[in-house]
């Protein structure tokens, strides 16, 4: 088994000199492959000066175990069918947004939105869900016990870094050949090999969703739109979708900001159909929109509004952006619920073995009972707000008090969620060139591809993974926050 006790000296501990040149390496290999973001401008210096930085990445592949790894794979295309349900289910999200509306202003514009779009009649009848499912590995306290797959959340929007992913599983392979690391006499050789990786195909999933899109959109010479953050500085994950749609699709994808949709687009016709300077737009992809600070004026919410009355293919389409809500996901944990979606029992079942306890802290028995246990076992626990790109969540010693200042208004705009307890590894993580040598733990992330038509589904599939790592005793887990690396899952 691929945990700490099966491998006892892994990574390899190799001499000073060895892990110079290894971390030397992995930076170059980086920097000449495109695994890279753009470089933060110090304070005083020119911001129209191109430069990047590598990535941040661990050194080696993290051991995680094979059998978990296929579970999240085996669920990704049932997330995607369940999402797709719960977004068709107007009932439902009406009950589940009307109260989450009174409580997350923010969720409650995007309901507006919703809303509207609901009463008009939705125009454009295609569906596309590139979302990720990310999972934790769990272990209960002070046991042997082997680890199982807990699901942390699923993404519906804006799900970065499958194109970094890619790279970095290739960077991997790289290494281990070039510097040969799996032969270190220190290692269980020839137990670890080349194919202890992976496979990865997330470097084109998601520019095959959209390519797939597009074709369905069906007009010659019509474009995609990315919708993206004025300065984001993960651009190059973003651009190789663009190319690759390119190369393969031969569809030309413009990348703009919500404002300038709004400046630069009108919808043309009865049926709606997207223009932006001439060019039709068949499918418009959203690397924007799911944070409050990408809506700085009323602008951004009417161009928000403006996109999804169009007729061109949203990803996700506003339905789709609800479903991911934390307050969806604590939702269907209760009894019952999974089962109103999902026909098969089986696969219900299989949903919720990797769901970890949900609990709600509304104004009910059970919200109160739920705010009760949080406040006596806070080490148990993890409150999560209607927010997403990490760093808004309060964890086990700060929740009593968070909670105690917050009305039952306040704190029902949260869901209380058991915490997550992964068995640490340990692992070289290299940032901005420095090497960081420490306890780490893994997030595995599923990208799932969906296209359909009403009930007519086109593609449910999983576009490969991504594997992020931090330091064990940091609680959140993102790379673009600044506290995770990009890492390869290795499948001994
Ligand atoms: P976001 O949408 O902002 O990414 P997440 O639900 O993924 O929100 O939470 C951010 C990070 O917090 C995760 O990447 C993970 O590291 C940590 N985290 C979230 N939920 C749990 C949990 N139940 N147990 C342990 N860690 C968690
Ligand atoms: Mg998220
Ligand atoms: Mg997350």
């Amino acid at each position: 088994m691929p945990n700490t006790q099966a491998l006892p000296h892994y990574p390899p501990p190799l001499p000073g000199a060895q892990l110079e040149e290894l971390k030397t390496h992995a930076v170059d290999w980086a920097l000449a492959h495109g695994l890279v973001v753009r470089a933060p401008t110090p304070a005083g210096a020119d911001s129209s000066v191109p430069a990047v930085t590598h990535a941040p990445v661990a050194l080696f592949p993290s051991p995680f175990p094979r059998r978990c790894f296929e579970q999240a794979l085996q669920l990704q295309p049932l997330f995607n069918q369940l999402v797709d349900t719960i977004a068709r289910d107007h009932g439902f999200l009406t009950e589940v947004m009307d109260s989450l509306a009174k409580v997350d202003d923010f969720t409650g514009r995007l309901y507006d939105i919703y809303k509207r779009v609901h009463e008009e009649g939705v125009s454009q009848p295609i569906s596309l869900g590139l979302h990720r499912s990310d999972y934790l590995l769990h272990v209960p306290q002070d046991s042997t016990a082997e680890p199982i797959i807990q699901q942390v959340e699923l993404n519906t929007i804006a799900s970065s870094f499958s194109s970094l992913s890619h790279l970095t599983h290739d960077l991997h392979k790289f290494l281990a050949k070039r510097t040969r690391f799996f032969n270190h006499e220190s290692l269980p050789s020839p137990d670890i090999t080349l194919d202890a990786l992976p496979d990865n195909v997330s470097l084109h999933s998601i520019a095959k969703g959209i390519g797939k899109a597009w074709e369905h959109y069906n007009v010659p010479e019509s474009v995609a739109v990315m919708v993206v953050q004025p300065g984001e500085r993960n651009a190059f994950d973003q651009r190789w979708i663009e190319y690759q749609l390119f190369e393969t699709y031969n569809v030309r994808l413009l990348r703009l900001s919500m404002a300038e949709i709004l400046d630069q687009g009108k919808l043309v016709g009865n049926d709606k159909r997207l223009m932006i300077n001439n060019l039709e737009v068949a499918v418009v992809y959203f690397r924007a929109g799911y944070a409050p600070t990408d809506f700085p004026s009323p602008k951004e919410w009417d161009a928000r509004l403006f996109i999804e009355r169009s007729n061109a293919i949203k990803c996700p389409n506003i339905a789709y952006h609800l479903v991911g809500t934390k307050k969806v996901q604590q939702i269907l944990a209760k009894p019952g619920l999974v089962e109103r979606f999902v026909e098969k029992q089986s696969d219900a079942d299989l949903l919720r073995q990797s769901f970890t306890g949900l609990y709600e802290l509304d104004d009910s028995p059970a919200g109160h009972e739920a705010a009760k246990l949080a406040l006596e076992h806070p080490e148990r626990f993890v409150m999560k707000p209607q927010r997403e790109g990490g760093g808004n969540n309060i964890y086990g010693e700060d929740i009593p008090g968070a909670l105690s200042k917050m009305s039952v208004t306040e704190r029902n705009a949260y869901i209380l969620m058991d915490l997550i307890r992964p068995p640490p590894l340990t692992n070289i993580m290299v940032r901005h060139g420095a090497i960081i040598k420490g306890e780490v733990v893994s997030e595995l992330g599923i990208y799932g591809i969906w296209l359909s038509r009403d009930d007519e589904v086109y593609l449910n599939e999983n576009g490969g993974h991504l594997l992020r790592t931090k330091a064990a005793n940091s609680n959140e887990g993102g790379v673009a926050a600044g506290f995770a690396v990009l890492d390869s899952p290795l499948l001994p």
